[in-house]
Formats: C-alpha cells, structure tokens, sequence
C-alpha cells in the first residue's frame, strides 16, 4: 500500500493535522482540539500510531494531545528543543491568551534540524523552520514528494509573525532558504487551508517570491 496522508480539519482555528499511514505503521502530525474524529478514523483502519509529531506547539496544534495519548497509550510525543518548555507554558503556548489554559505532560523526544524519521512515507527530513515560533520545523519527504510544514507557509500567505516569539526575518529566511530549495513539486501540507506546491508559492505567494 501506498502511503495515505489524510487531512483533519480540527477546532475554531480550523488546524490541519495530518494521519499519515502505509503497510508499516502510522503517524500522526498535529493534535488540534477535538481531535475525536481523528482518532475514531485511525481506530477505524486498525492501525496504532506510534509517534504524534508537532510542526510547534502552539495551542491549536497541541490541545488534542492529552486526548491523542489516552487514546493510544505509549505514543511518543515529538518537539523541536526550542519549545520544550511550551507544552507547559500556557503564556508561550498562546492558550492563555486565547482563555483556556492548557498545559500537558513535556514531549517524549526532541526534534533536531536534520534529522530523519524513519515513518510511513518517509523517511522524513526534518528541517527547523523557525520564524512563526522558534522551534518550528518542517518533515519533509523525497519520497513522497511531501513537506509538512505547519504554519511556515501558507498557499498564498505565511505564518504570523506578530505574536511575542516570533520573528518575522527568521520566517522569511526559513520560507527563503529552506522551504523554497525543495523541488519545485514538493506537496506542501500547511498547518491551516489547502494545500500548495512549493512551486506555485514560489512563482506567485503574494508574501515571499523567488
Ligand atoms: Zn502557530
Ligand atoms: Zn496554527
């Protein structure tokens, strides 16, 4: 079987977290709030997921996490170093900001910029990508000609840049540097909205043009 990238389109900030399947296993990137439709499917197809990978840890893209971890018990939880501390930080998370409070158990493993994650579909290249939040990164497959890449970059726009940890430099450097040298065809999965080529938001991103 061929690996299987499946959109769930979760919360009030309608975030993107992505199952990502095959014959070997299943991982997931991203848990939004309500994430029980997400993980009603991925019971449904009889797979385990072994590893929720988080694009950053803002709180639209961490709320679901305490519900991911009951659900499938002994799944490992991973972050880039820069946000450890976020997941129990509700100022850096945004959730206090936003008048729910969330803080939950720190990841399980660290995220480094080049590293590779031997999961479905991958193996996938993580690549930090920071500028939205510090310990933003990038997974980014050859294989499935796929970059999931949070919310670095959008079809037609790119991330805020306006929130206290963010810096807008770093992000178009990261869009720039990093995310605009993938192949042009490169499947770009964002962390809200449809998706996008790395191509088509390189000739016409109304924010960031090579
Ligand atoms: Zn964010
Ligand atoms: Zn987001």
């Amino acid at each position: 079987m061929q690996v299987q990238i499946e959109r769930f389109v979760l919360g009030p900030f309608a975030t993107n977290c992505y199952v990502i399947h095959d014959d070997t296993g299943c991982w997931i990137a991203d848990a939004g709030f309500d994430p029980a439709a997400m993980i009603d499917h991925v019971r449904a197809l009889g797979v385990t997921p072994t590893h929720c990978v988080l694009t950053h840890a803002h709180i639209d893209h961490i709320f679901g996490l305490d519900d991911v971890r009951r659900a499938f018990p002994g799944i490992r939880v991973l972050l880039h170093d820069a946000e450890a501390p976020w997941l129990d930080d509700p100022q850096l998370n945004l959730s206090a900001a936003f008048g729910q409070p969330y803080t939950t158990t720190p990841a399980d493993e660290p995220l480094r910029d080049g590293q590779e994650l031997d999961l479905p579909g991958g193996p996938w290249k993580v690549l930090h990508t920071p500028g939205h939040s510090p310990g933003g990164v990038t997974l980014f497959s050859e294989n499935a000609q796929t970059a999931i890449v949070g919310d670095t970059l959008f079809r037609d726009s790119i991330g805020r840049f306006d929130f206290p940890t963010s810096d807008q430099r770093q992000l178009i450097n990261s869009i720039l540097e990093i995310l605009y040298t993938l192949p042009p065809e490169t499947r770009v999965l964002p962390g809200h909205m449809e998706e996008t080529t790395i191509g088509r938001e390189m000739s016409s991103n109304p924010f960031v043009r090579k």
